[in-house]
This record gives structure tokens, C-alpha cells and sequence, in this order.
């Protein structure tokens, strides 16, 4: 490929800047750990299955998993125990997983430190609710490395992901040319197609995760496992020197 003139980098967050998959697995079983201890009768697997059926019926940003979990599963598996102490346990050790455990991968925060560096605007674009992402931007402690103007959440700009409207909104509103722009991100129907449709520069991370064994219709530039790759690419490619 040839050198261009690189002015931004954009990263996906879920599963690219921090493992998701791995931290909700995490999460949720600590969840019903605690659901367990509080009270609730029902095997772990079986109430995992059911939580897994919620959270595909009504969506991961939906608020009342535990709440409907409850509402499906026989009554006497937490009789004479207040639903609401179980829904609050559940929730408890959700979000003390969240303090403890939602961490960025090492290696993004060491080559997103180093690009802060390179006069480059960084920022993220990614698929879901306004504070919940910026929550997880709040936590991982990447706020201070990223451009003010250069976060897009779809819930805000109001275009979802694959719709590569939300690609070219985030060009536009910074005045850069798609040519110029870097994409970092891990699925390749959401991340990698819409980005390329519109001429950005796309880097698959693919290092696990729900994308990890598929493919999309067009190519990435560049397929890494890690950030130091990636970096490695962006001193190669585009004289980035940090
Ligand atoms: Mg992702």
C-alpha cells in the first residue's frame, strides 16, 4: 500500500480495547454467584442459560436482565426471599467486577499512550449508549490520551453501526479526509466494511472475542493480534515516529 498522510486514528472499544467477552463472562457469573448466595435456589448453569437468553431477547444495554431473569425462572427456586434483594445482589457484584476487572488490554494503553504523542488525533468510535461507553472510556483511563472532539458514540451521533454514515459523520464534523483516517476495530461486518466503503484505512484486531473467527466482505489494510503491530504498521506505513 502506499504512504499516505495520516492525521487520526479511531478505535473501536468493545472487544478491541478491552475484552468484553471475556469481562461480561466475568461479570455475570459473578452476578449469579452472588444471586446464589443471597438466596436463589436454581443450578448456576441453568440460571446462566436463561441470562444468556434474556440479554439475546432484549439486548446487552437493556437494564433489567436480573429483574426478568427472575420473572421467568419457578418461584419456588427464591421462595421467601425479597426478588428485589436478588435483582440488587446481582447487580452489586456486576458493578464491583466493573471497579476490579474493566481494564484495558496493556498493550492498547502503552501504543495509545506513545500515539498521543505523534500530533495524530485520536479518538473512538463505537456501537451503544452514551454514558455506558463513555463509562468504559472512564474506567479503562483513556479519556486524557484521546482528542475532546474525536469521541463518536452511535447512540449519540444517532446512526448505528454498519451504517457507514457514522464513519463519514465523524470525518465530516473533523474536517479530515477518510483517505487520512485510520480505523481500529474487531468486527468485520460493523467495523471493517462500513470504514472501507467510505476509503478509510481499516486495521482488524482480532484477538478473540464474538468476531473472532468472521469474515466480512472486504479486506482490512492491515490484520493485527495486538497494538505493538499495530504500531509497527504505523511506523512502516506512515512515518509515525513515537
Ligand atoms: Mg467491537
Amino acid at each position: 500500500m502506499q504512504k499516505s498522510n495520516l492525521r487520526a486514528i479511531f478505535f473501536d472499544i468493545d472487544d478491541t480495547l478491552y475484552s468484553t467477552s471475556e469481562f461480561s463472562e466475568v461479570a455475570r457469573s459473578n452476578a449469579l454467584d452472588a444471586m446464589i448466595e443471597h438466596g436463589l435456589t436454581m443450578p448456576k448453569d441453568e440460571l446462566h442459560l436463561e441470562l444468556q437468553e434474556v440479554i439475546n431477547e432484549f439486548s446487552s444495554n437493556y437494564e433489567h436482565h436480573f429483574d426478568k431473569l427472575l420473572l421467568r425462572i419457578p418461584r419456588r427456586y427464591y421462595k421467601g426471599v425479597n426478588p428485589s434483594i436478588l435483582v440488587a445482589a446481582g447487580v452489586v457484584a456486576y458493578h464491583e467486577t466493573k471497579v476490579r476487572q474493566l481494564a484495558p488490554y496493556e498493550d492498547a494503553v502503552e501504543v495509545i499512550r506513545l500515539l498521543s504523542k505523534a500530533g495524530l488525533i485520536l479518538g473512538v468510535i463505537t456501537e451503544g449508549m452514551e454514558v455506558k461507553q463513555a463509562e468504559k472510556l472512564i474506567r479503562m483511563r483513556l479519556v486524557p490520551f484521546m482528542s475532546p472532539n474525536a469521541i463518536f458514540i452511535s447512540n449519540q451521533v444517532g446512526i448505528s453501526k454498519p451504517n457507514s454514515k457514522l464513519y463519514q459523520r465523524v470525518c465530516s464534523d473533523l474536517n479530515i479526509k477518510p483517505t487520512e483516517t485510520m480505523y481500529v476495530g474487531d468486527h468485520p461486518v460493523h467495523d471493517i466494511d462500513p470504514a472501507n466503503s467510505i476509503g478509510m484505512i481499516t486495521v482488524r484486531m482480532r484477538r478473540g472475542g464474538k468476531c473472532q473467527n468472521m469474515e466480512g466482505a472486504t479486506l482490512p489494510a492491515l490484520e493485527v493480534q495486538n497494538f505493538w503491530d499495530l504500531l509497527d504498521f504505523l511506523r512502516a506505513e506512515f512515518n509515525i515516529a513515537v
